[in-house]
């Protein structure tokens, strides 16, 4: 990748460093019904797991050939150590995903597959992380995005789950309070419950974990957690973990909503050095894997509010962390309006080719209201908080 690397730009919040490694291609997840990798023979055509490097080639194109192509500068990586995998996975837990891909590979859990190539690919995500981390760390670019797969916010430290192995954004987040960083803030929007990420800092109060998701609940022994507004943290981290569980169909009203009535104010409160933003296109109006319907514009307004907190607090600091996304378009798209928000820039750069159909906010509102009013009753730190 060295033919991309360019002289880094100045450290302003009008840019994104984005980091990428082409090896994270090599991950091959076969294909199935669905993301099952079953074949019971019914069909002519399969398609390819949701998890494809499909999905990320058009990730990388449009940012590439896109109108944003301008604000964004291209960075390389290396693969993760063990030393570093250890910051926040167990030596038992690495070595049984070391030894599968010896073993030729397998299904690690439900539609979870490492197959030869994934493990180094899954090292390469980790380190594209890192390596994002320590460029904004180092004080060389303020916002930095890492483009990475197999995704990560599922792995717990020891277990993985959701097509994920290795948690892309905890060892990122790990990284940073060991340089130094006082209070990381994670604001997580892919359309499932970022279990992976809350589990690693469940006892700590030095990272706020906050995810927006589907209310998908518990999906068996590798995903125990509901993603209920219960499930806050323990002992020190009691309250630094924040669940915001949204009706199916909540939209783009329902999710701008969710911002500012429950996720900025807690960050505000919070007070973090560094965002750290995990965004998911899955919970996009037509991906097979949720129900959320955001459409481009969500997309952008949610980046502009990300953009705003980080200007008010980590110095506009902002590392964000790629996970899910299966519709091969249009997770393209909502990325491409995602950063055109974080950049909060003021006018679309890119219309919207699908998004077009009404939506019903008022129940995705009633279960923001409730949940607020659960945070505030029992989470310590945001008993003050008042309403604005
Ligand atoms: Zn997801």
């Amino acid at each position: 990748m060295s033919d991309q690397q360019q002289k880094p730009p100045p450290a302003t919040s009008g840019h994104i460093n984005v980091f990428w490694e082409d090896g994270m291609l090599d991950h091959y997840t076969g294909e199935g019904v669905f993301d099952s990798g079953i074949n019971p023979g019914f069909l002519d055509v399969l398609e390819k797991h949701p998890e494809n490097s499909d999905r990320v080639r058009n990730m990388l194109s449009i940012l590439k050939r896109g109108p944003i192509s301008p604000f964004l500068s291209w960075h390389s990586s290396s693969p993760a150590t063990l030393t570093q995998l250890l910051s926040f996975h167990t030596q038992e837990y690495i070595d049984s995903l070391i030894e599968a891909e010896k073993n030729g590979g397998k299904m690690i859990c439900g539609a979870t597959f490492l197959n030869i190539g994934s493990w180094n690919a899954a090292l390469l995500a980790a380190g594209t992380a890192l390596s994002a981390m320590k460029y904004i760390l180092d004080g060389h670019g303020k916002i930095c995005y890492a483009l990475v797969r197999p995704p990560g916010h599922h792995a717990q430290p020891t277990q993985a789950d959701g097509y994920c192995f290795l948690n892309n954004a905890g060892l990122a987040v790990q990284y940073a309070l060991d340089s130094g960083c006082k209070r990381v803030a994670v604001i997580d929007i892919d359309v499932h419950y970022g279990n992976g990420t809350a589990e690693g800092f469940y006892r700590s109060d030095k990272v706020l974990t906050v995810s927006l998701h589907m209310n998908h609940g518990s999906w068996g022994p590798n995903h125990p957690q509901t993603g209920g507004i219960n499930e806050l943290g323990e002992g020190a981290g009691f309250g630094y973990n924040l669940n915001v569980p949204l009706p199916n169909g909540t939209g783009d009203n329902g999710y701008k909503y969710a911002m500012t009535e429950v996720v900025v104010p807690a960050v505000r409160k919070f007070d973090p050095d560094l965002m750290v933003f995990v965004v998911g296109q899955d919970s996009s109006a037509f991906d097979p894997n949720g129900r959320q319907c955001l459409t481009m514009e969500g997309y952008r307004a949610i980046g502009k509010i990300i953009h705003s907190l980080a200007d008010n607090h980590s110095n506009g600091r902002i590392l964000i962390v790629q996970e899910g996304g299966y519709h091969v378009t249009y997770s393209a798209y909502c990325l491409h309006a995602t950063l055109e928000g974080v950049l909060n820039l003021p006018n679309p750069l890119l219309s919207d080719p699908l998004g077009y159909y009404p939506e019903d906010d008022s129940f995705a509102v009633k279960a923001v209201e409730s949940i607020k009013h659960h945070h505030k009753q029992v989470v310590p730190f945001l008993r003050e908080v008042v309403d604005h």
